[in-house]
């Protein structure tokens, strides 16, 4: 499925797919994105960023959310091939090196693999590259300086718990949360804000309190990693996942 991009302000652009979005932020300086999709996503994000007007080179950098294979697929590409900058979260960046992987084990996926859904989703993204262990070398630590001469300065809110060095970012009164708040998955049991399957979460315990973290934000669109756009009230939206978790 080709993604379906959104214009959310002037300068944030939500692209969503059925596996996994990302979010592209352009300016007249350029083009930033935000997570990149699995490495078979490569030419879904070559025509996000087409459709904006930007070809590979104008990609001033790829900021992750966090490193699963799902968000910084095609950033393994860019960086290798166009020397594209990879920034994350200082907790993040021996993560996005796979120095160490934090990634729920194909075992503890393949025990749910008898759900229909389950089955039909571990199809997906095998074949988007799924199993691909490359790890991106070159990923800094995103910091205030950096991220305030990049498109839309982004404001790095820590949201571990998905991952241990996870965060979630601030552009343009715009919350794009990664997997510390998705609206729906393909194996989640209903739609709606809600954490990812603990399945998938290497800290349940913090991704709670990341979640109250971002029920104090002031804003009022939420782009997560997957499911569509919310629009209301960020808190809301986690008052609804805290409640989808707990009933
Ligand atoms: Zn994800």
């Amino acid at each position: 499925m080709a993604p379906v991009v959104t214009a959310v302000t002037d300068r944030v652009h939500f692209a969503q797919t059925d596996l996994v979005n990302w979010t592209l932020v352009a300016d007249g300086d350029g083009v930033l994105l935000i997570d990149a999709g699995f490495p078979g996503h490569r030419d879904d994000v070559l025509s996000s960023l087409r459709g904006l007007g930007f070809g590979a080179d104008d990609l001033r950098a790829i900021l992750l959310t966090h490193a699963h294979i799902d968000h910084f697929g095609t950033a393994i590409w860019f960086a290798a091939e166009h020397g594209t900058p990879v920034y994350c979260h200082a907790d993040e960046v021996g993560h996005s090196k796979r120095e160490y992987l934090e990634q729920a084990s194909p075992v503890a996926v393949a025990a749910h693999a008898w759900q229909p859904k389950w089955l039909k989703w571990s199809v997906s993204i095998m074949r988007k590259g799924a199993l691909t262990h490359a790890g991106i070398p070159t990923t800094e630590s995103l910091t205030a300086d950096i991220a305030a001469g990049l498109p839309g300065a982004p404001r790095v809110v820590p949201t571990p718990g998905h991952t241990g060095g996870h965060c979630s970012y601030l552009v343009d009164g715009v919350l794009v949360s990664g997997d510390a708040l998705v609206t729906d998955h393909p194996v989640a049991p209903r739609p709606g804000p809600q954490l990812l399957p603990s399945v998938f979460n290497h800290d349940e315990a913090a991704c709670t309190r990341s979640l109250e973290a971002l029920g104090m934000l002031d804003a009022e669109v939420l782009l997560p990693g997957h499911g569509p756009v919310w629009r209301g009230p960020v808190r809301d939206a986690a008052i609804k996942a805290r409640d989808a978790a707990s009933g």
